[in-house]
């Protein structure tokens, strides 16, 4: 089965198309500046040289006609039809509480896409944009839809409720919600097959640390606590974002400093995080330099985010009652050596230790805590596309056994019958 995976924002559209008899990258690339000067397609085929193409790209369905033009191009394509494309996996932010898996998208599923655009104005519309333009363009290719938030529906109402009046939390849907759901999914399944853990029977608790950043705690493969909550702003100091704070702050500034919504929203989302403290940068690699030459505030920044990591840890192994797994994944995750270590010292008491020579890599997976040492500790690069287009696959199989009807595939994962798939 070949899957197109797309991620629609605001003005790029991402994507990645699978071969998934082999969860090979056939090509990825980006269409980016849509509807503002300067728009392009560059597109990367894994065994061609990469293509750049400048062109007025007015909005997503010219956006997604280009990238399919040129998964077929006979120079640079990597099919040689789009009726190789056999499903579409987008992903899509905001499921509220309407989606705990996974879904193939149909009217009902479009419709309730558009009564959450409330709880994510700026995310859901450009993701219903790239559902109704693949629609017009590949007619008979089911679309699947993969949410940032369904992996943590499991989340019991303690930890999902907030202490706010009931009723108003009802009608306007406040909850914890979480984000980064495919990440924590892809990372923590992984992370179990990598230790020789049964996912059923262990206890995970996952790092997603990049600019924007949430730790999830799992147990037996269901989310029980994530750090993020009705909005990613939630939960850990970020690169802009503020992360948890006494709400009790934001009216007391938007008093003093006579701020408008829409200001006090930039401050907290923009203005924030490791870049508020440093005032210098909200990329960790800019403070760990600075910090190493001298600089507090910089060095302030990176304490901050380090501790109010460790206690989200801490207090998610109180929930979880111990924790077989701690992961790292993302940027920061994957990448900064110190932040790894700074955030592993003194936890020797929850059977977290790492080893300073196996924690000395970028970017790979490995176990990095010590022999013997009761809690494993994983770097895990995450990989939300291939888990999007696993996830397509997952329910279009599905689909397909409920209806009795198989597609054949050749050995190279090519389909040799065809269906129309009606929805
Ligand atoms: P992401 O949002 O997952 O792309 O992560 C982006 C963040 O990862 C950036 O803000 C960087 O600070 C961080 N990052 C990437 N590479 C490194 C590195 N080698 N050392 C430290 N931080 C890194």
């Amino acid at each position: 089965m070949k899957v197109l995976v797309l991620n629609c924002g605001s003005s790029s559209i991402k994507y990645k198309m699978f071969n998934m008899s082999n969860e090979v990258v056939l090509a990825s690339g980006l269409v980016e500046r849509i509807g503002m000067d300067g728009s392009k397609l560059i597109h990367k085929p894994t065994d061609k040289d990469k293509y750049q193409f400048e062109v007025d790209i007015p909005n997503h369905e010219v956006g997604i006609n280009l990238i399919l033009n040129a998964l077929i191009d006979e120079t640079h394509g990597v099919l040689n039809s789009m009726d190789e494309i056999d499903a579409i996996g987008h992903r899509t932010v905001h499921g509220g509480d309407k989606f705990s898996d996974s879904v193939l998208i149909d009217e009902s599923v479009k419709q309730k896409l558009e009564d959450l655009i409330d709880l994510a104005p700026l995310h859901n519309p450009p993701g219903l944009m790239g559902i109704n333009a693949c629609e017009r363009l590949l007619p008979n290719v089911p679309q699947v839809g993969v949410f940032d938030t369904a992996f943590h529906q499991t989340m019991p109402a303690a930890s999902y409720t907030y202490a706010l009046p009931y009723e108003l939390c009802q009608k306007h849907k406040i909850r914890r919600y979480g984000f980064h759901g495919t990440s924590h999914k892809y990372v923590a399944y992984r992370a179990a097959e990598l230790t020789g853990k049964d996912i059923k029977n262990c206890k995970i608790i996952t790092c997603h640390l990049g600019n924007g950043a949430s730790i999830s705690a799992i147990n037996n493969g269901k989310v029980m606590d994530t750090s993020m909550g009705f909005t990613p702003l939630e939960g850990l100091v970020m690169g802009t974002r503020c992360g948890l704070i006494d709400p009790a702050i934001i009216p007391f500034v938007m008093e003093k400093e006579n701020l408008t919504t829409r200001k006090i929203n930039e401050l907290i989302n923009k203005k924030s995080g490791v870049l508020g403290i440093s005032g210098i940068s909200s990329d960790f690699r800019d403070l760990e330099e600075a910090a190493q030459n001298g600089n507090e505030r910089a060095q302030l920044a990176l304490d901050v985010f380090t501790h109010v990591v460790k206690k989200t840890i801490g207090s998610y192994v109180a929930i979880l009652n111990g924790v077989d797994v701690l992961v790292f994944t993302a940027g920061l995750g994957e990448n900064s050596i110190y932040i790894r270590e700074k955030i592993c010292e003194g936890m020797n008491y929850l059977g977290i230790t790492i080893s300073k020579q196996k924690n000395n890599v970028r970017g790979e997976e490995r176990i990095i805590s010590k022999e013997g040492a009761s809690t494993k500790v994983v770097i895990v690069p995450t990989n939300e596309e291939l888990m999007i287009a696993r996830d397509t696959k997952r329910i279009i199989e599905q689909q397909l056994s409920d209806s009795d009807f198989s597609w054949d595939y050749d050995s190279q994962g090519n389909r040799n019958n065809e269906k129309v798939f009606s929805l």
